[in-house]
């Protein structure tokens, strides 16, 4: 997994970013939401703590109720409709950036399957790869996160 600086953007240009280490998960994700959101059988999200987000511009937003309760925003250019990261309530200081709007996006690498339930009849997914129902092993990185916000 990288452990440098990658950079990324919107389809055409209007927004960048820099995203900085580490790395707390990378996820293959089949929810329902993903595929309306993205029109992909799934999307491939990487997940960090929002500080490690530098961003140049100004993504719209939409926001809606996630499947575990707790409010989803979805960003992006407000111009080309290009996807570049969501963020929510229940996630809190985590963030997960599309890992298809990274320039490099073989710079990381997906370690599971979620939402694996609500995928379509026709997607395909890493057989090596662990899959879950719902949210899975992103948990853990996210209590962490929110336990060092916490304590400060
Ligand atoms: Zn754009
Ligand atoms: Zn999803």
């Amino acid at each position: 997994m990288s452990d440098t600086v990658l950079e990324g953007g919107c389809l055409c240009g209007a927004i960048r970013y820099r995203l900085s280490p580490p790395i707390l998960f990378v996820s293959q994700c089949a929810c329902k939401d993903c595929q309306k959101a993205t029109g992909t059988g799934h999307t491939t999200i990487v997940g960090i703590h929002r500080d490690q987000l530098a961003l140049e511009g100004t993504p719209k937003t939409y926001t809606n109720h996630g499947d575990t309760g707790g409010d989803v925003t979805r960003h992006f250019c407000g111009t080309c409709g290009g996807r570049l990261y969501t963020s929510g309530t229940l996630p809190g200081p985590v963030i997960m950036i599309q890992a298809g709007s990274l320039d490099d996006p073989s710079a990381v690498s997906p370690q599971s399957v979620i939402y694996r339930k609500d995928a379509a009849a026709w997607d395909r997914f890493d057989p090596d790869l662990p899959s879950y129902d719902a949210i899975g092993p992103a948990r853990p990185q996210i209590a962490a996160a929110k336990a060092a916000e916490a304590a400060g």
